[in-house]
């Protein structure tokens, strides 16, 4: 068993107060990094070890880095949360940590036990505490662990040489003029996992394959691409990075099952037991397109919505494919749906009880 502690030897900012503040006015997503960034490595022959937080830079990597020409990496995404009371959170991040085992297993690459998950994010959060942005609107710092095949070899099989790090970047509103609904392409010329591929493994590989179809759905006026089941193109799997529900009329709330192609968000999970304390019926099935947009025509299902860390919740206002639209509800954003939403973000900014005990103090 390894115990990681990720100690910190360089303290020095990279930047000033003045120049983070100004950031942290207008941090948009994924474009500002913070001082700091953890690592750890691990061999073949010596497990994890190598753990520190280090000043965020770049990496070197031999040009025969296995994951450069194998894709063998996988990532995580969550977010620190500031209180009013200016202490800091993270939502549900154990099972982050046992998300990213499951994947490690899938890539073939070494599993990080959990607690040197939590150890990682927890020092990394608590040396870049000034980047955590104050609680208006809902602002965050996001948080990306990932892991990669870093071993100089060409040869095919896994890697005996890996690195784990954890970056983290400001976020600011993902909806600073209010929460806009999504119009959603679905696609029938691509898919985003086979049975037995890695569509429940958070890979790089999994959006690499992802890319084109969005721009299809840019192409068609479209924010976004929704992916059918690679086999039948019949029923719903998810968005390339957000996992789908729908709402109807006699308070059901159904998602796809989780069929092996399809990505466990921690989001998901959430909403399906939120929505189940407040009286709606969680339905876990396999869903027809076909029928969604039947049942959305005929006022059976009233709202549809994503889901993820990133944009929390998402409503869906419309459907488009190579035969037509259908309109979701009224093609704005559901009662319903807003009111998961105001309740996930109360729990995650502390302006609701945590009364399923998801969140866990960071500073
Ligand atoms: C990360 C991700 C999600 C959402 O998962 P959360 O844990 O809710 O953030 C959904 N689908 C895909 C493909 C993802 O990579």
């Amino acid at each position: 068993m390894s115990a990681l502690t990720f100690p910190q030897s360089d303290t020095s900012r990279r930047i000033g107060d003045a120049e983070r503040a100004a950031i942290l006015a207008d941090p948009g997503f994924g474009t500002h990094f913070t001082d700091f960034m953890a690592h750890a490595r691990w061999s073949e022959a010596s497990g994890w070890s190598e753990d520190e937080i280090v000043p965020f830079g770049p990496i070197t990597l031999s040009p025969a880095s296995a994951v450069l020409h194998y894709g063998q990496e996988i990532f995580e995404g969550m977010k620190a949360f500031r209180h009013d009371d200016g202490s800091v959170w993270t939502f549900r991040p154990e099972q982050n940590a046992r998300r990213m085992q499951r994947s490690a297993a899938r890539l073939a690459l070494p599993e990080l036990p959990v607690e040197d998950f939590l150890a990682s994010i927890t020092a990394l959060v608590r040396a870049d505490e000034p980047w955590v942005p104050a609680p208006t609107g809902e602002t965050s710092l996001y948080l990306r662990p990932f892991m990669y095949a870093s071993e100089p070899f060409l040869g095919v099989r896994a890697s005996h040489a890996v690195d784990y790090l954890v970056i983290a970047s400001p976020a600011g509103a993902y909806f600073p003029r209010g929460v806009q609904p999504l119009v959603v392409w679905v696609t029938d010329a691509f898919a985003r996992a086979g049975a037995g591929g890695t569509g429940s493994a958070k890979c790089g590989g999994n959006y690499a394959s992802s890319l084109l179809a969005k721009y299809e759905a840019g192409e068609q006026g479209a924010d976004e691409v929704m992916f059918l089941d690679s086999e039948t193109h019949t029923f719903i799997d998810e968005l390339s990075g957000m996992n789908v529900f729908a709402i109807t009329e006699d308070q059901r709330i159904l998602t796809p099952q989780l069929t092996g192609s399809i990505l466990e968000g921690v989001t998901r999970a959430s909403i399906l037991q939120l929505a189940e304390d407040r009286g709606l019926t969680p339905v876990e099935e396999r869903l027809a397109y076909d029928r969604v947009c039947e049942d959305l025509r005929a006022g059976r299902i009233t709202e549809m919505f994503a889901c993820g860390t990133a944009a929390v919740i998402n409503p869906i206002g419309e459907f488009r494919d190579r035969h037509g639209s259908v309109r979701v509800g009224d093609g704005g954003s559901g009662e319903t749906t807003l009111s998961l939403r105001e309740e996930l973000t109360g729990i995650q900014y502390g302006r609701l009880e945590d009364r399923y005990g998801w969140m866990t103090r960071l500073v």
